[in-house]
């Protein structure tokens, strides 16, 4: 199983440009009539994406654009996994109900620690809430986060024989774990085709269009609707890299972005 990972930096690509529009609930694609300033048959990746294909459904539109993305995105030779050291489903587990608001620069710093002397269920739940704060004081929500983790910790032990579930079922049932978390431990624990949605993806996925999600369940959603499935393991993995790297919250660098000739986001600066 992975554990440690580093950065890597990207370089921008000639690719196409393509624009469209969102509604309010769903994306839409721009009509003729709505004065498309895009070119037509614009080619990328040895596939032409002409302005007749805008007439697609919004779904095969939608999944060309997203397979588009991610096949750009899979050229930067971005990192395989998060960030996040761990060593097995359960410390993944952990790791990630720590770094929920908090980075995973931060969240690597406590848990070798912490691992170093508890890293299973038992030991942990065993180290109680008192003494396991003493490990993760240093992060935000730490004690939350304790209660969460030893709370998790008894109902693995009690209810799942000491094992980290592979369902999201299931796994929402832990304390502290939300979707996000129960989809990152899926995804890289398990190799699932799961989309968690972390404030990276949300943001990118928004400013790519391929979603025009409110809330981080219907981004969700729709990653899982337009996202083609070669893409569905490495999905979170791209737009996460991406987003910390170059795609960033207030200062895109969008002069080294590989994706900047697709991109119509107002967040734009070149
Ligand atoms: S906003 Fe800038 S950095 Fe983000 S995808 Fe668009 S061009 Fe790239």
């Amino acid at each position: 199983m992975p554990s440690k990972q580093k950065n890597a930096a990207k370089n921008a690509k000639p690719v196409k440009k393509i624009t469209y529009e969102k509604s309010t609930d769903k994306i839409k694609l721009r009509t003729d009539k709505q004065k498309i300033t895009t070119q037509p048959n614009r080619k990328t990746n040895n596939k032409v994406v002409s302005d007749s294909d805008r007439n697609l459904k919004d779904t095969a539109y939608l999944t060309q654009r997203a397979d588009q993305i991610f096949e750009i995105l899979s050229k930067d030779e971005l990192p395989e996994t998060i960030a996040l050291e761990y060593e097995d489903h359960y410390t993944l587990l952990v790791s990630t109900i720590l770094s929920a608001q908090s980075t995973d620069v931060q969240v690597n710093k406590i848990t070798p620690a912490l691992f170093a002397v508890a890293s299973t269920p038992q030991q942990i739940a065993e180290l109680g809430v008192d003494q396991l704060i003493e490990y993760i004081k240093s992060i935000g929500l730490f004690r939350s986060k304790a209660k969460n983790i030893i709370a998790t910790s008894k109902m693995l032990i009690e209810r799942f024989n000491s094992t980290v579930p592979n369902n999201i079922d299931d796994l929402l049932q832990l304390p502290g774990v939300g979707r996000k978390t129960a989809n990152v431990v899926l995804n890289f624990g398990f190799r699932k085709p799961t989309f968690p949605v972390d404030t990276h993806v949300f943001r990118l996925a928004n400013r790519l269009e391929i979603s025009n999600g409110k809330t981080p369940d219907q981004v969700e959603q729709d990653l899982e609707k337009y996202v083609p499935e070669k893409w569905a393991l490495e999905a979170h993995n791209f737009l996460v890299w991406h987003g910390r790297n170059v795609c960033k919250a207030r200062k895109p660098e969008c002069t080294k972005c590989s994706l900047s000739k697709i991109c119509n986001s107002k967040d734009k600066v070149i």
